[in-house]
């Protein structure tokens, strides 16, 4: 067990590392920060910090000296500085599963290796492979980089008229996956935390609306049938038990018009849906996070309310004094001081009692 008073190494220093460093000083533990940017939201919560970039090999070394154990809180650490770390210190979760969640087909292939249902995918590697892709899996589809794409970005939409050798050249990478498109009527997704013993706790599924691709308001709990719920929560367990994870599995997923439920995507972290549990869980997933990489029993992940969450994007963060004095209404800033079109900016969770 890494008791209070240890060091939680973070790599990355956004949003998701400063609440990280929140929960983690709640439990009496230092958290040492490393990003290449010096004036990051998570450095401003906590005196250790590295600024050095993720390839920085004597910068790696020297930080490992200086933590317990290791985290990220994004996924697109470089596979090598994971591994190089983890030659060092417990790396939480393990480079395996940053592997397969930094890289669509290998997570795809995974899942489906693990009898998880997914959309119908193709790896394409040129336009004439995407037209051949096109004609197996239906006209209508998303294409996307394998690696390095978040928030919609490195996305193009297949449709019967478009384009294909456009549609290609405008993804921009050397490696793409088509998916078919799955004519969802929920996007959800479920958070588990999973321990060293192999004990879990699961936070109940919520539901996820995007603006411009970008997460904008997640509803807790989704408003979904209770055994749709269910089988997603199997799922989530199911996928973070075939990847002996410790530590913290978002899973992203759609939900058909006929109860299906298909994985979208995985993060083996802290996730943006997951930010209501601060105020409205007796223990958020930082909190979580934190316990499962440290060894300690995991905290209840039940909630005391119902909550709706609200991301502030952009110039959205201009109305955070409306938050203040809204009833129920709990504001949340990242420290950020640029101000930037599709930049998440802090965020607001509205309280609602408990309904079920
Ligand atoms: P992703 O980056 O994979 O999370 O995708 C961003 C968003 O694009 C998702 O949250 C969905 O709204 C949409 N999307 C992604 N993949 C598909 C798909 N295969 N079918 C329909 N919509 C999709």
């Amino acid at each position: 067990m890494i008791e209070p008073g240890a060091t939680i190494g973070i790599l990355g220093g956004g949003q998701l590392g400063r609440m990280i460093a929140l929960a983690a000083a709640t439990l009496g533990y230092r958290c040492h920060v490393f990003c290449p940017e010096p004036d990051s939201p998570a450095k401003l919560v906590t005196p250790y910090a590295t600024t050095a970039a993720y390839d920085d090999r004597a910068a790696l070394t020297r930080f490992a000296a200086s933590v317990d154990v290791v985290t990220f809180e994004f996924e697109n650490v470089p596979g090598d500085t994971a591994e190089i770390l983890a030659g060092l210190k417990p790396v939480r979760p393990g480079p395996e599963a940053l592997r397969i969640a930094q890289d669509r087909l290998k997570e795809k292939d995974f899942l489906r290796s693990i009898d998880v249902a997914t959309a119908q995918y193709r790896e394409v590697a040129s336009a004439e492979v995407l037209r051949r892709a096109v004609r197996d899996i239906g006209p209508h589809g998303v294409l996307k980089t394998v690696r390095g794409g978040y928030d919609g970005k490195g996305q193009v939409t297949i449709r019967p008229d478009t384009d294909l050798a456009a549609a290609w050249r405008s993804m921009g990478a050397e490696l793409g996956i088509l998916e078919s498109y799955v004519d969802f009527i929920c996007e959800i997704s479920v958070i588990v935390a999973r321990g060293m013993n192999g004990h879990w706790a699961t936070y109940v599924p919520v539901e996820n609306h995007h603006a411009q691709h970008i997460l904008d308001t997640t509803i807790a709990p989704a408003r979904i049938a209770p055994e749709v719920a269910m089988r997603a929560e199997a799922i989530a367990r199911h996928v973070a038990d075939r990847l002996d994870l410790v530590g913290l599995l978002a899973v992203e997923m759609f939900v058909t018009a006929t109860g299906e439920v298909l994985v979208n995507e995985l993060a083996p972290r802290p996730h943006n849906s997951g930010h209501w549990t601060i105020d409205a869980c007796a223990t958020s997933q930082f909190e979580q996070l934190v316990r499962a990489i440290c060894g300690l029993p995991l905290g209840s992940p039940e909630r005391h309310s119902d909550a709706v969450m609200k991301n502030l994007i952009g110039r959205d963060v201009e109305r955070w004094r409306e938050a203040l004095t809204e009833p129920g209404a709990k504001l949340h800033l990242y420290g950020k001081t640029t101000v930037a079109p599709g930049r998440k900016m802090g965020h607001v969770t509205r309280l609602l009692p408990r309904r079920s």
